[in-house]
């Protein structure tokens, strides 16, 4: 890991051994490695005219220089970030240009090395920001920081092989990563799930040899509740965790199942997201629900055609087994419902790959009824780096789910080509009371990076910093 921080020295009096990273107004693409008459090295960048950069590229920018100083094998690299003089950042203020800077250093330079048996040895060691001087720079440089390592954490456990992040380590590395927040664990294991009816959730993880977990995480940061004081009520995210997702018997093809190991990615992102809270010391109340499941191929596995009672007591018929992971998140939702008395439910997921067709690889889809909650997480997406786009979520939709033998179908009948996406935000509105304010995620488009994310491949992370930015500005 890189280590990362600040000084308030200015980037010509760092120390030698810096690399010192130059930004000119030439053209992005012009860049030199030079060593100066005196033995400085000095890394040159283009970063077109300072007036063109907005918020998104600078977020890209940022990741270009880490990625940058480690294609050149870059071991110490010192950045003149203290004062950038682009106009349109800095009408996004102080406080946000060192948050944005920390975390996406951080996202920048996270590599999934755990299964490289030959580690490099010249690697990019320590990153130093110049010139940040005021105490408010340097604790959002901290938030920021620590949002990035709680994110890094969530494409860890995502990028982890299906083999070793099964329902059951799932539920070990949450404890894991949690230790030390102040948030509790609780993790109903198979014989809990059947006891306390959570059907779907049992259909979809019994054909795996690891059975189906349910994992809660409350983290009571605006204090619990008790008989003489009311609590303030909890936001409850709940994510999907699929830890490995084979189609079930309908199974897919051949070459959709390699990443299917990142199916548990909204999971990963309730766990990261809570870590950073607690590391925020954010005095809220959040509650994470994590329905944990493998969707195996065996003789136990659920049949196309099944009928399963959900925890809701309405009954669902599983026209195609690969549609799980509404399946999973209906009883969460309904657990959510039952035992909290939710501000806000935000459910994420990689629920279709419907969403990629819709939107590409660049924004998550997002579906609520709530208009005000739509452009809040709109506007954050935009503020954070976790763009979010809406769909519609019409009760006209509603119709093509209706049961033919049971309450409803798992997915429309016959089964359909058009809004995938949309289909399975409306299977779960199905178990969402109209009266508490709800959002599904559909992460999936944003599952894996791109070249243009400049990170390294495999999980992203998002949408950790989403997340963390609507908990702490949410009020009930
Ligand atoms: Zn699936």
């Amino acid at each position: 890991m890189t280590k990362i921080s600040t000084t308030q020295k200015t980037l010509e009096n760092t120390p030698k051994k810096y690399c010192r990273f130059i930004l000119t107004e030439d053209r992005p693409d012009w860049h030199r490695l030079v060593e100066t008459k005196d033995g400085q090295l000095e890394y040159r960048m283009g970063v077109g005219k300072y007036k063109d950069i907005t918020p998104r590229s600078f977020r890209t920018l940022v990741r270009t220089i880490v990625q940058t100083a480690k294609s050149h094998r870059l071991e110490y690299l010192a950045l003149p970030f203290g004062t950038l003089r682009a106009p349109k950042i800095k009408t996004m203020g102080e406080a946000w240009l060192m948050q944005t800077l920390a975390e996406n250093l951080a996202l920048a330079q996270y590599e999934f090395t755990e299964y490289k048996t030959k580690k490099t040895k010249k690697h990019l060691k320590e990153i130093l920001v110049c010139g940040v001087a005021t105490k408010t720079q340097k604790v959002a440089f901290d938030v920021g920081l620590a949002i990035g390592e709680a994110t890094n954490e969530a494409r860890t456990i995502a990028n982890t092989p299906g083999d070793d992040m099964t329902p059951s380590k799932l539920a070990a590395a949450t404890a894991r990563i949690l230790k030390g927040t102040g948030a509790t664990i609780t993790v109903f294991n198979e014989k809990q799930i059947k006891t306390k009816k959570m059907g779907l959730l049992h259909a979809v993880g019994k054909g795996a040899d690891d059975k189906p977990r349910f994992i809660i995480i409350e983290y009571w940061g605006a204090g619990e509740g008790s008989k003489s004081k009311k609590a303030e009520k909890p936001i409850v995210l709940v994510g999907k965790g699929i830890t490995y997702d084979t189609g079930g018997l309908n199974i897919k093809p051949a070459g959709a199942m390699h990443d299917m190991h990142m199916d548990m990615s909204g999971g990963a992102s309730v766990i990261a997201t809570i870590k950073a809270i607690a590391a925020l010391g954010i005095k809220k109340n959040v509650v994470g629900l994590i329905p944990a499941a493998e969707n195996a191929v065996s003789a136990t596995s659920m049949r196309a055609g099944d009928i399963v009672t959900s925890l809701s007591g309405k009954t669902v018929e599983i026209l195609h087994t690969d549609a799980e992971g509404r399946m999973v998140l209906a009883d969460a939702l309904t657990y959510a419902q039952q035992e909290y008395e939710p501000a806000l439910i935000v459910d994420i997921a990689t629920l279709t790959g419907a969403a990629l067709v819709a939107l590409g690889q660049h924004a998550s889809a997002l579906m609520t009824k709530n208009e005000k909650l739509q452009r809040t997480l709109v506007e954050l997406g935009e503020k954070t780096g976790d763009l979010v786009w809406p769909l519609p979520l019409w009760d006209e939709y509603k119709q093509y789910l209706k049961g033919t033998r049971a309450d409803i179908n798992n997915v429309a009948a016959p089964t359909g080509r058009f809004g995938g996406s949309i289909e399975g935000g409306t299977f779960l509105s199905f178990f969402v009371s109209k009266k508490i304010p709800w959002v599904h995620l559909d992460i999936a488009p944003r599952m894996d990076s791109i070249p243009s994310d400049k990170l390294a491949k495999g999980a992203t992370g998002e949408p950790v910093r989403l997340l963390v930015e609507l908990i702490r500005t949410h009020t009930n």
